[in-house]
C-alpha cells in the first residue's frame, strides 16, 4: 500500500514546462552522490540532500519561525521530545529518487510530500535554491517556505496521536495546511504587500466563480487533490474555504476539536474508509456551521469580496524586502506574474527596470501583454534574452503559435546578467514597440486575435530569474 499525502505543487511542473519560451534546452546539472547535511532546532530536524549548509539552516530557521504559528492555529501537539523531520532536496531528480526508494513512485513528479509510513516530509528547494536567490530572499525562496510549513502541518497532525489522520478529507486537511502556510508567508511581506502565491490562490477561486466554474461544497467536500486536474485549482478552493471558515474562529476551533474526536469508520479497505469519513466530515461541517446551501452562499460572497492584485499562471514570484518583485522559474520552465487590473484604455506603456540573475541557460526576462482566459490562456510576450535577442511569441489554444514569432538580434550586453535594464513597451495601435534605455529595439505588428486593449499585462522569466520593479502600465504618451 502506498501511503502518501501529496503536497501542493503537483501540477506545476507540467504547467511550467508547457509555458517555456523556447524548445529543447536542458537545464545543466551536475551528477553527484546525495550529500547529506542536517540542522536541528527545538522543534524540527532538517536533512539536506544536495543542499548547501546555509540552505539547510535556512529551512530549519523557517520551520522554527513557523513553530509559534503552528502552536497557535493547530489544536494538536507532537509528543515531548519529538521533532518534525523534513528532508530538503536541491533538485527534483534527487527528490524523485527518494520517493521511488520510499516505495512511492507516484510522488516522483511532485515537489513536496509527507509520507504516512515514516511521518517525515520531503520538499524540493523551490523554484531554485541557488545562492543568488537565497541572498535576495533573506535565506529561502518564499515558495519553499510555503511548502515547508504546509508539510509541517501534515506532520503535526500525523505525529500528535490523532488516530484517524490518514482518513481526513482533503478539503479540511489540505485547506488547513495551505492556510497556515499562507499565514507564515504573509507575516514576512513588505508593508502593504500580499504574497503573490496567496493572491494567486484567491484569483484562481474568484476567476472560477466568475466563469461559473466554482467547485461548490457538494463537490469540494468529496474532492481529493490527487484526483483533480489541475491540482492547484483544488488546493486553491480548499484554502479559500478553510480561510472563510476560520474567520469564525470559535466555530472553526469547534470543528477541529470534533474532527479530532471523530470515531474511525469500521475497519476495511482504506480508500473505502476515506469515502465514509468524507461523508462523516460533511455532516460534521453542517453540525457546526449550519446547512450547506447557506454556508456556500456566505462563502461565495466572501470570494466576491476578494481583490487580489496579481496572479501567477506559472511560478514563482515574490515581493522582496526592498519592494521589488523576484520572478524565478523552475528549471527549464517559465514564471509569470500578471496584474489583475486591466491596462489603461487607449493604448499604454508597460515600463520599469529589470535585472537578470545568473541561472539556467535561458537567462531571459519576459514582458507579457494581452493575457486573457486563465483557464485556457492566451497572451503575447516579448522575450528579452541575455544571449542578445528580443523575440515576440504568442500563446493560445495550448500552443505557441510559431507563425507569429518575430525575433531581432541585439548586442548581448543589452540584457547582460546582473545589469539593470530600463524598458518601456508601448502597446498601442495593434503594435508592440520596445525601447530600452530610450532606444527603440523592437517594433512589430501584434498577432491578430489577441486582446491588446484589455488583456492583462505582467512580467516573467524563463529558465532563470529576474528582479523587476513593480511593473506599471501608464497611458500611452
Ligand atoms: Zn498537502
Amino acid at each position: 500500500m502506498r501511503l502518501a499525502l501529496v503536497g501542493a505543487a503537483a501540477a506545476l511542473l507540467a504547467a511550467a514546462v508547457a509555458l517555456g519560451g523556447a524548445p529543447g534546452l536542458a537545464y545543466p546539472r551536475v551528477a553527484s552522490a546525495a550529500e547529506e547535511r542536517s540542522a536541528e532546532g527545538p522543534t524540527c530536524r532538517v536533512v539536506g540532500h544536495d543542499v548547501s549548509e546555509p540552505g539547510v539552516a535556512a529551512c530549519r530557521d523557517a520551520l522554527e519561525a513557523a513553530a509559534p504559528l503552528l502552536a497557535d492555529l493547530l489544536p494538536w501537539r507532537v509528543p515531548a521530545g519529538t521533532r518534525l523531520v523534513v528532508h530538503v532536496y536541491g533538485d527534483l531528480d534527487a527528490y524523485a529518487a527518494a520517493m521511488r526508494a520510499a516505495g512511492a513512485p507516484e510522488l516522483a513528479d511532485n515537489w513536496a510530500a509527507t509520507l504516512y509510513a515514516s511521518r517525515e516530509s520531503h520538499v524540493v528547494l523551490q523554484p531554485r535554491g541557488g545562492p543568488a536567490i537565497r541572498a535576495l530572499t533573506g535565506g529561502l525562496p518564499e515558495y519553499t517556505r510555503w511548502q515547508l510549513v504546509h508539510e509541517a502541518v501534515h506532520q503535526v497532525l500525523a505525529r500528535s496521536g490523532v488516530p484517524t489522520y490518514d482518513l481526513w478529507p482533503g478539503w479540511l486537511e489540505e485547506g488547513l495546511c495551505e492556510e497556515v502556510a499562507a499565514r507564515a508567508v504573509a507575516a514576512r511581506q513588505p508593508a502593504g504587500r500580499v504574497a503573490v502565491a496567496d493572491a494567486d490562490r484567491r484569483h484562481l477561486v474568484k476567476d472560477a466563480l466568475a466563469r461559473g466554474r466554482l467547485v461548490g461544497l457538494e463537490r469540494l467536500l468529496h474532492t481529493r487533490v490527487q484526483a483533480f486536474d489541475p491540482e492547484r485549482l483544488a488546493y486553491a478552493h480548499m484554502a479559500s474555504f478553510v480561510r472563510f471558515l476560520a474567520t469564525d474562529a470559535a466555530r472553526f476551533r469547534a470543528l477541529l476539536a470534533k474532527a479530532t474526536a471523530m470515531p474511525a469508520p469500521p475497519p476495511g479497505v482504506r480508500a473505502r474508509r476515506q469515502v465514509v469519513f468524507e461523508r462523516d466530515f460533511a455532516r460534521l461541517l453542517v453540525d457546526v456551521f449550519g446547512p450547506l446551501d447557506a454556508l456556500e452562499a456566505r462563502w461565495r460572497a466572501a470570494i466576491e469580496r476578494e481583490a487580489p492584485r496579481w496572479f501567477e499562471p506559472s511560478r514563482s514570484s515574490q515581493w522582496l524586502p526592498d519592494g521589488r518583485l523576484l520572478v524565478a522559474s523552475f528549471p527549464g520552465g517559465s514564471a509569470q506574474c500578471i496584474a489583475t487590473a486591466p491596462p489603461p484604455a487607449g493604448g499604454y506603456v508597460l515600463e520599469g527596470t529589470f535585472r537578470l540573475l545568473a541561472a539556467g541557460d535561458g537567462a531571459q526576462a519576459d514582458l507579457i501583454v494581452a493575457y486573457a482566459q486563465r483557464d485556457d490562456a492566451r497572451f503575447v510576450k516579448l522575450a528579452l534574452g541575455a544571449k542578445g535577442y528580443v523575440t515576440m511569441l504568442a500563446y493560445a489554444a495550448g500552443h505557441w503559435q510559431e507563425r507569429y514569432r518575430v525575433s531581432v538580434e541585439v548586442p548581448p550586453a543589452t540584457f547582460a546578467v546582473g545589469t539593470d535594464v530600463a524598458f518601456a513597451l508601448t502597446v498601442a495601435d495593434g503594435r508592440l514597440r520596445l525601447a530600452v534605455g530610450g532606444r527603440t529595439l523592437f517594433d512589430a505588428e501584434a498577432p491578430p486575435g489577441f486582446d491588446l486593449a484589455t488583456g492583462g499585462y505582467g512580467v516573467g522569466a524563463w529558465d532563470g530569474a529576474a528582479v523587476f520593479d513593480e511593473p506599471r502600465a501608464t497611458p500611452r504618451r
